[in-house]
């Protein structure tokens, strides 16, 4: 997948969400993969930088 980074500020989670239906996530340390439903983090994260949420996201797997 080609992801060119977009000029100006990171996206925040309200952008993503009308760009697409879920995160799909992986994790760094043991390639653990989880598509996330946005509405479940909209209401508290909805304003959110995406880099930032990315840091409060934790693998459900490893716990990394
Ligand atoms: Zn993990």
């Amino acid at each position: 997948m080609v992801r060119p980074s977009p000029p100006g500020p990171p996206p925040t989670l309200r952008y993503l969400a009308e760009k697409a239906v879920g995160i799909d996530a992986e994790c760094r340390d043991c390639r653990h993969r989880v598509v996330l439903g946005f509405e479940k983090f909209f209401g508290r994260y909805g304003d959110m930088l995406f880099p930032d949420f990315t840091q409060l996201m934790k693998c459900s797997a490893c716990g990394s």
